[in-house]
């Protein structure tokens, strides 16, 4: 790892890629208009981004279609395309610092985070989707000696994607890796916040050896860009991960238009289940770690925790201890655990939350409402409240933000009952050394993901995703290949 003197060197040194990736070629927006892009730690300007709209989409959805009809990309054996992404891979690793910058400077993740996890990350997502693409096989229907029913995985066609600033560089990954080993053109549309390192990750992309026109960046804004493709009509699959207000929104556009096949990862409020069998150290690490890794900018940040009120006091005492070690910093410097917001708006969100709680009764133990000084970057410190319940406004709704909810329970029913009542389900952790409530929380827990005795594991093998408003898609796996493919059955009288 690189030290904080090295990382600000090379960072000055940076440049930015600001136009659109279009067939190929960086472009401006037809419009000629542009958005700032702020680096939120200095809350200075980074560039200066083509911000896209309908005109722009409009062109890059009638090029993709023509490159997928002309099966340069969609036609050629799946072999082939596992080729060409793992070079891209190869690449993206070659520039491995370069991206881990791009995603630091552009929405304010630390450093030691970018490297560590979304990087790498990144890139086994692509190599390891890569890998499956020429290892999946078709299937024959079983339906009788006088017919043969061939069932064919073909590619959709045009995929849109719309991705979140959280976790940029991933996020993205997470969507264009299967969409592209599919054989679909890919447009996608990064957040406002962070459109950089897709800006890179496309231009690498052609030069790793994928033809020119099937993978495009549109930067610009949701209302512009991200509805345009959404309402398009030659546009086969929207895959959207972002908030479940704008994921209600994309599921109405598809209506209005062609009925596109929407596939959402959408927000989260995730449970936190501490029994009194816990191992209370390491429950407390991790519980601080699902709330304040990334800022709480983490769709499935624990940030309801419920806890046995026989162990409370004694737990709450070791995870104040356990999040002492993140304290916000320049996110440039390795040893910095948490940088700032991603904006201003997020952070005066994340007052707006703290403010309620302490109206509603809740006792602020830890951190408090941000102290924010002008062109000093947006930081909020990592903020746990006590005497917290479900009838809360914070602890109802989504912070996207490092505050934490403590509640308490009695009894292994109280604590599934406290866990499902949210509209959300993405994720869950149960920590008990008693292997059967183990199985038995997570069964009865509504949510896509459970994680006993860990929080947030999970590799390329795992597919990610939830339930209820948290979505319906899953990312990563051999599932996600299921988002961007269709199924043909071909019957033959023989
Ligand atoms: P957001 O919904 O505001 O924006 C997401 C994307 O949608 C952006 O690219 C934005 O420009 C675009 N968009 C906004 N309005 C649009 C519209 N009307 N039409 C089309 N596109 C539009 O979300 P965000 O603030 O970028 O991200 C935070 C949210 O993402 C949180 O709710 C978080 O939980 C969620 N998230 C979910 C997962 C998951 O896997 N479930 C992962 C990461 C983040």
């Amino acid at each position: 790892m690189k030290s904080y003197s090295e990382w600000q060197t090379q960072s000055k040194n940076l440049s930015f890629h600001n136009n659109a990736y279009i067939n190929g070629g960086f472009q401006a927006a037809v419009s000629g208009d542009t958005f700032p892009c702020i680096n939120p730690a200095t809350e200075k300007l980074l560039a200066d981004v083509a911000s896209c709209d309908q005109a722009d989409v409009d062109i890059a959805v009638a090029n993709a279609r023509e490159v997928f009809k002309s099966g340069v990309w969609s036609e050629i054996p799946p072999r082939e395309r596992k080729k060409a992404m793992q070079k891209w891979a190869n690449l993206i690793e070659q520039h491995q610092d370069e991206f881990a910058l791009l995603d630091t400077l552009d929405m304010g993740k630390s450093i030691s985070e970018m490297v560590n996890i979304d990087v790498p990350d990144a890139i086994d997502c692509i190599r390891w989707t890569a890998e499956s693409i020429d290892k999946i096989y078709g299937e024959i229907a079983p339906t009788g000696d006088d017919t043969l029913a061939m069932i064919h995985h073909q590619p959709v066609g045009v995929v849109g994607a719309i991705t979140p600033w959280n976790y940029p560089l991933l996020m993205v990954s997470w969507k264009i890796a299967p969409a592209l080993a599919a054989g679909n053109s890919v447009i996608l549309k990064p957040s406002e916040k962070s459109p950089l390192s897709a800006l890179r990750l496309a231009e690498l992309a052609v030069e790793a050896g994928i033809p020119a026109g099937v993978f495009n960046v549109l930067p610009g804004f949701g209302h512009t860009a991200g509805k345009a493709l959404a309402l398009h009509m030659d546009v086969n699959v929207l895959a959207f991960t972002g908030s479940t207000r704008v994921a209600g929104m994309l599921m109405g556009y598809a209506g209005e238009s062609n009925m596109k096949r929407v596939w959402l990862e959408a927000g989260g409020k995730s449970p936190n289940l501490v029994f009194a069998d816990a191992d209370i150290k390491a429950a407390a690490a991790a519980s601080a770690a699902a709330i304040f890794c990334n800022q709480g900018e983490v769709c499935i940040a624990c940030s309801r925790l419920y806890v046995d009120k026989s162990i409370k006091e004694e737990f709450v005492a070791a995870l104040v201890e356990a999040a002492a070690s993140f304290q916000p910093g320049d996110p440039l410097d390795p040893a910095t655990t948490m940088g700032p917001m991603v904006d201003g708006t997020q952070l005066a969100i994340v007052e707006r939350y703290i403010r309620s709680a302490e109206e509603e009764g809740g006792q602020v133990i830890m951190g408090g409402v941000p102290e924010y000084q002008e062109g000093k970057g947006f930081f909020a410190k990592p903020t746990i409240v006590d005497g917290a319940h479900n009838g809360m406004t914070f602890v109802k709704e989504e912070i996207f933000g490092p505050v934490l909810a403590v509640c308490e329970f009695e009894t292994e029913e109280e604590a599934i009952a406290l866990a499902n009542d949210s509209v959300y389900g993405l994720g869950a952790a149960v920590w008990t050394q008693n292997l059967s409530r183990a199985h038995r929380v997570s069964r009865k827990v509504e949510s896509g993901m459970v994680w006993v005795n860990t929080w947030g594991e999970g590799d390329s093998t795992v597919p990610f995703g939830g339930v209820k408003a948290s979505g319906n898609g899953r990312d990563k796996s051999l599932h996600a290949l299921e988002k961007y493919t269709d199924i043909k059955n071909v019957l033959i009288r023989l």
